[in-house]
């Protein structure tokens, strides 16, 4: 299952997705996430039949993620962003990357 995490507004969409077919919960991706976005949690809460790690988007990240992802922008663009690289089973997305790489 793709879980996607975030929002569109008037200036552009901010996603994040995690395959939770892939994740293992490994946590590589949060430890290697500078905006401290990601977490693992010790079951999946979207799939109740499938008691295993999984990574998310911490909750209080969800509705400010143009602005939490920030730390992979500036001074300039981190690619391919630390979450994306640190994941051995390419489990992590982002709405943006798939464009130019950059926030809008
Ligand atoms: S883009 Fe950067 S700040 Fe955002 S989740 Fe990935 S590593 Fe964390
Ligand atoms: S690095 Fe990949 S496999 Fe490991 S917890 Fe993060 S998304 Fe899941």
């Amino acid at each position: 299952m793709i879980a996607q995490y975030g929002y569109s507004d008037g200036s552009g969409e901010f996603y994040v997705t995690i395959d939770t077919d892939r994740c293992d919960g490994c946590g590589a991706c949060a430890l290697a996430c500078p905006g401290g976005v990601l977490a693992v949690l010790p079951e999946d809460p979207h799939d109740p039949f499938r008691a295993m790690p999984v990574a998310v988007v911490r909750e209080e990240a969800r509705q400010k993620i143009k602005y939490v992802c920030r730390p992979c922008q500036l001074p300039e663009a981190r690619l391919p962003l630390p979450c994306v690289a640190a994941c051995p089973a390419a489990a992590v997305g982002h709405s943006w990357t798939a464009l130019s790489g950059r926030l809008p």
